[in-house]
């Protein structure tokens, strides 16, 4: 019998959820972990790391490639400017929404509003974060502003190499864009070898991408095991109320105003979209990475939603990048209750600069795990929290950041999706979910 992927990664998120609670529960009274604790330990993560590198290998060519043919495609297509125009559209939209969901969510249920008592097990609990990480993260941040124009400057790299090396996606993308709009105004002859030859390099990649994805219950295991064996349960717990808003919020955007806009924009069936995308999410949950995870949305957009490959390879990329709902949604979260926890003042006229920031912050922020911390401290520098409150925030929030990172990125990934599907429909696209359609199922 074919058991169909996302079913396999399903029961292999339920293995790995099983084992990950019952060992990090068994051996939490232990000082000493026992020796298998490690070796067990090391065996996910080396499964996890092996699968989490596969992905990550495929990411730049998978980028380069698809964008160039996409773009080669339409560019010279009249409605080429409407397509970009509709996809920024979508993402500045969804991105409000976002983050009118988040301030909401945390001026509603006040989580920084805490008895002395748990504000200073909270505080306290500040201590099990690692220092070195935070020191770097605070570095990378200095200079507030300047730093979050610098995001922006190496949108144009000045070495595409050094930027591919660096996994700078943004400069990459930016640049293929561009490419891609200049093949399509090659006279014919040209333009025919160029596209011949970016389609085989790209038909190869998907290949070897659908190679990858094939191990992706596998992987998934290895990386979500550990993570869960070594999550600090307490802290976890104390930290509940706030931990409880983030996710409400996400839960919001993601199963209420996602669909909504599914629905009404594009006509979709937001139970058969998110179905089609399970496999997606959650390799974006277990990863944390949307850049990691684009490989499998490409997949998934295209070949179960049944978007075109020419909207698919426009929309995505940039997507994975650019359009963070989750994220947004988080950052937004974060700086007010963490004002909330401090007793620092935040007018509504503040609370607005918060949105723009978090809007802005979260187009520059990489696809990667607990990337919009830096962009927390960008933003609690900009409006003006102590030095020393903005350092122990941070560390508060990242005790709890792990969890919270793998449901956002899943957010993160699903708002791409429903950009994609819904942009597709507006260029004229017909029927989606051809495997609905034709056999009841979604295989
Ligand atoms: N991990 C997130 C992503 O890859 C980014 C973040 O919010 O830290 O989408």
């Amino acid at each position: 019998m074919k058991i169909a992927l996302h079913f396999k990664i399903l029961i292999s998120l339920a293995l790995a959820f099983s084992i990950g609670l019952f060992v990090n529960f068994e051996t939490s009274e232990l000082k000493q972990k026992p020796s298998w604790f490690f070796y067990f330990l090391e065996a996910c993560q080396f499964v996890g790391t092996l699968f989490l590198n596969a992905l990550k290998m495929v990411v730049i060519p998978l980028i380069i490639t698809s964008i160039i043919c996409g773009v080669a495609k339409i560019g010279a297509e009249s409605n080429f400017k409407k397509l970009g125009l509709k996809t920024f559209g979508f993402y500045g939209l969804s991105g409000i929404l976002a983050v009118t969901v988040g301030l909401l969510c945390v001026n509603i249920f006040e989580p920084g509003i805490v008895n002395p008592e748990i504000r200073e097990k909270m505080l306290s609990s500040y201590n099990a974060f690692d220092q070195e990480k935070l020191g770097s993260a605070m570095q990378r941040a200095d200079g507030g502003w300047a730093n979050l124009i610098e995001i922006f400057h190496r949108m144009v790299p000045t070495n595409l190499f050094k930027a591919a090396v660096e996994g700078q996606l943004l400069g990459l993308i930016f640049f293929s864009l561009l490419f891609g709009f200049f093949v399509s105004r090659l006279p014919d002859k040209l333009k025919i070898s160029q596209t011949t030859f970016w389609e085989s390099l790209n038909a190869v990649i998907l290949s070897l991408t659908n190679f990858i994805i094939s191990f992706a219950p596998y992987g998934i295991f290895g990386l979500v095991t550990p993570t869960l064996m070594t999550v600090g349960l307490d802290t976890l717990w104390v930290m509940g109320g706030f931990a409880l808003t983030v996710l409400t919020g996400l839960f919001i955007h993601c199963l209420i105003i996602l669909p909504v806009m599914l629905r009404f924009l594009g006509g979709i069936n937001p139970i058969y979209h998110l179905k089609a995308m399970a496999p997606a999410m959650l390799t974006a949950f277990s990863t944390a990475s949307s850049s990691a995870t684009l490989p499998l949305t490409m997949k998934c957009v295209t070949q179960r939603v049944g978007v075109s490959r020419k909207v698919g390879s426009f929309t995505l990329p940039l997507g994975a990048t650019m359009n963070m709902d989750g994220t947004a949604l988080f950052e937004c979260v974060v700086v007010v209750f963490l004002a909330q926890l401090f007793g620092i003042e935040m007018s509504w006229a503040i609370q607005f600069s918060v949105v723009v920031m978090a809007l802005l912050t979260s187009i520059g922020v990489a696809g990667i795990p607990s990337a919009s911390l830096v962009a927390i401290i960008v933003i609690l520098q900009a409006v003006g929290f102590p030095e020393e409150t903005i350092g122990i925030g941070v560390g508060i929030v990242y005790v709890v950041d792990r969890f919270l990172d793998m449901t956002r990125t899943a957010v993160n990934v699903f708002g791409d999706s429903c950009a994609a599907a819904v942009i597709g429909k507006s260029e004229g696209e017909k029927e989606y979910y051809p495997e609905v359609l034709d056999e009841g199922i979604i295989t």
